[in-house]
């Protein structure tokens, strides 16, 4: 599903991000990307998400090199992910039900479609009776259940996540990581950068460390490790 061979990024300014890193991440894979501040997970997922380019290397996704991607093509790559974030970033004069509609309205999915997979996706992230709100009347947990909603509403391969429990309090970071592991028994493939460390270690999932741009462990049922 996700495959980096040989990928190495330096910033113009010089800082080595990633030194060489070779990763696989298979369909269906749940894998939890650790390590200290500095160490390199940012840069991992702007990569992925191809927000940024790599210095050396090949990072392939679905069989197909994303850094040979012409322009015209990326758009088909960001069908393929889904991405959440820590600060949400819904769309503050939308409700509930347009934001989620919203993301389909960009890969111009049809009104019929659109009608019919909005609902579905709002109940099963458990947002049904919320549907009319604004992002600022809901509460945290919420506004995360509405990204992962828009997220996934496009049937994406991939659901990246950075963070998306940095925000929350323990009880309701849990609600999400219960959703995201049911996502993830769909079949989407997830890959979540965190700091969460009870939650890590709680899991059981597959662990990539990063550390000074190097992965320095990935362990099918790893642990957090840090003690931050
Ligand atoms: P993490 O997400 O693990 O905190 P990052 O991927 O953000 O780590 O950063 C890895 C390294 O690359 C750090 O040394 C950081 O200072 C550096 N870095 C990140 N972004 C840039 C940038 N735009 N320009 C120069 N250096 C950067
Ligand atoms: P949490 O305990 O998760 O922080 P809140 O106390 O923020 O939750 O919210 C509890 C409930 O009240 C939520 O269902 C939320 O949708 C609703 N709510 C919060 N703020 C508003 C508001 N300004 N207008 C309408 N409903 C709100």
């Amino acid at each position: 599903m996700i495959n980096f061979i040989n990928v190495t990024k330096q910033y113009a300014k010089g800082a080595i991000a990633l030194s060489n890193i070779n990763i696989k991440i298979d369909k269906g894979d749940f894998a939890f990307i650790v390590g200290p501040s500095g160490a390199g997970k940012s840069t991992f997922i702007k990569l992925l998400l191809k927000e940024i380019e790599p210095t050396k290397g090949k990072i392939i996704i679905d069989g197909i090199d994303i850094t040979k991607l012409s322009l015209r093509k990326i758009p088909y790559l960001r069908r393929k992910m889904g991405v959440v974030f820590q600060d949400f970033r819904l769309l503050p004069n939308k409700t509930v039900y347009e934001n989620v509609a919203f993301a389909m309205e960009i890969i111009e999915a049809s009104p019929k479609e659109i009608r019919r997979q909005v609902p579905t996706i709002l109940a099963m992230v458990g947002l049904s009776n919320k549907a009319k709100m604004y992002p600022n009347q809901l509460s945290g947990g919420e506004q995360q259940r509405v990204s992962i909603a828009r997220a996934i509403v496009n049937n994406p391969a991939v659901l990246i996540a950075d963070e998306p429990t940095g925000n929350l309090d323990p009880d309701t970071a849990w609600e999400i990581m219960k959703l995201m592991k049911q996502i993830n028994r769909r079949g989407t493939t997830i890959v979540m950068a965190t700091h969460a460390k009870e939650i890590v270690d709680l899991m059981q999932q597959r662990v990539i460390a990063i550390e000074g741009g190097r992965i320095v462990r990935d362990d099918k049922k790893g642990v957090y490790g840090y003690e931050d």
